[in-house]
């Protein structure tokens, strides 16, 4: 059979039946420990000798078996399953950059993630350099010796420009560095890994999820990266850890296959960091994958009518939406998302921070919270709420105006969506 679809991955990949059971859906393994056969067999384990399970915290064979399922769906050769997409963002670059290095991000970015780098790893010792992504080479020139990754988010908003993945994975494999793409909002829609990134990673709370249950990262491996090639570059994987017994990475995995990255994130990262994803929450993103295709062609339809419905309007000044953008943007739009252009959408009114307000207010079946990707629709007005931290200038800066307001569209009909809006905007005024 040749490499199946999208489609059929996502029901498929990573399973067929429960060699217990015979079950088809995938058993929730709410276990912490796995019995060992042996002595030898336990020590095998710890050796990884021999691969299996031992404790929840380190692996589970539910999260297995999600882990294997995204893995596939990005076209990587291995994933590891943590408990918030914060900590996927933590790991992935942890997992390469110690004290004194530095990685150079997308100034684009979740909020979440601008906080983890510009405070949280800045505290640890790693700095971030941030650059502007409209000019690739910025990434070239903010890199010196002490770089270890590139950083950036697909399709990150609230400016929803999409991230020239092909051009800046191409500069980082000039200096052995790899990019780190954050691919939450663009699930099926682009693979990151085909244009050249090495390591994907998600919130698994948002689309793949898709129906907001659960909170859950995942990190993918694209065993397209190689290490060694780089040992000075990439000291973390090429030089003996004393986290695990002087193991070096590139070398002690090579009977398994090109999984350093992930497996030294998985036995040293998790092990030690301990932020494990409960079997539970594996349980229901695999629940959540099974539809994600279809779900994320509705997401993008529904966006795209919300998107051509608002530049109508005479409330709104601005449509924000990978459709409206131009010059270089649209050609990135046009390269890395012709399969749909996912489903957020931003709008300015002209009525500023006050109408944003009433609009929200005004929202009756859109629902006001801090959240995307959910099969609901969903909407919130940064200034007044995630952004309202920031000074004015800040918030500009990240893409923000008093009367921006952001949308995540579901996949509700899109007469009812349309009807909500017009109301909210009738209310909300100019
Ligand atoms: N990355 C992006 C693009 C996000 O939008 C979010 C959350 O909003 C995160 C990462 C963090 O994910 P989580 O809330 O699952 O920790």
């Amino acid at each position: 059979m040749s490499t199946p679809h999208p489609e059929t991955l996502a029901l498929h990949a990573g399973w067929r039946a429960d060699p217990a059971t015979t079950a088809v859906a995938v058993p929730i393994y709410q276990a912490t420990s796995f019995q060992f056969n042996s002595t030898q067999h336990a020590a095998n384990l710890f050796a990884l000798a021999e691969l299996g399970n031992i404790y929840t915290r380190l692996g589970n064979p539910t999260t297995d078996v999600l882990e294997k399922r995204v893995a596939a769906l990005e076209g990587g050769v291995a994933a590891l399953a943590v408990a918030s997409g914060q900590a996927a963002s933590a790991f992935a670059v942890q997992n390469l950059a110690r004290t004194g290095d530095n990685i150079v991000s997308s100034t684009d970015l979740y909020g979440g993630t601008w906080n983890l780098f510009n405070n949280t790893l800045k505290d640890q010792g790693i700095e971030v350099r941030f650059v502007d992504p409209s000019d690739p080479e910025a990434f070239a020139r903010a890199t010196d010796d002490r770089t270890r990754a590139y950083y950036a988010e697909t399709l990150p908003n609230p400016k929803l420009r999409v991230f020239p993945i092909a051009e800046v994975a191409a500069i980082g494999r000039r200096f052995g560095i790899p990019l780190i793409v954050d691919n939450t909002a663009a699930p099926i829609l682009v693979r990151p890994l085909e244009h050249g990134a090495a390591v994907v990673v998600y919130s698994l709370t948002k689309y793949l999820g898709g129906h907001g249950t659960s909170i859950g990262g995942i990190i993918v491996d694209g065993g397209n990266f190689d290490w060694e090639a780089y040992a000075a570059r990439q000291p973390a994987l090429n030089t003996p850890d004393p986290s695990y017994h002087g193991a070096v990475w590139t070398q002690a995995v090579k009977p398994i296959g090109p999984v350093a990255y992930i497996i030294k994130a998985r036995t040293t990262l998790l092990r030690d960091l301990g932020a494990a994803l409960s079997p539970f929450n594996a349980f229901l993103f695999l629940q959540g994958i099974e539809t994600v295709t279809l779900r994320i062609r509705a997401h993008s339809e529904n966006a795209l009518a919300v998107a051509n419905f608002l530049k109508e309007r005479k409330e709104v000044t601005r449509v924000i939406h990978p459709s409206t953008t131009t010059g270089q943007d649209a050609e990135w739009t046009r390269k890395y998302l012709p399969r749909g252009q996912g489903g957020l959408v931003g709008f300015e009114l002209a009525g500023g921070a006050d109408a944003g307000r009433r609009f929200i207010d005004s929202l009756k079946l859109l629902y006001h919270v801090a959240n995307i990707g959910d099969a609901r629709s969903l909407a919130i007005h940064p200034a007044s709420t995630t952004h309202s931290q920031l000074t004015g200038e800040e918030q500009a800066a990240t893409g923000v105006s008093p009367g921006y307001v952001r949308l995540s569209v579901g996949i509700e009909h899109i007469d009812d969506i349309l009807d909500d809006i017009a109301q909210a905007l009738d209310a909300a005024g100019g």
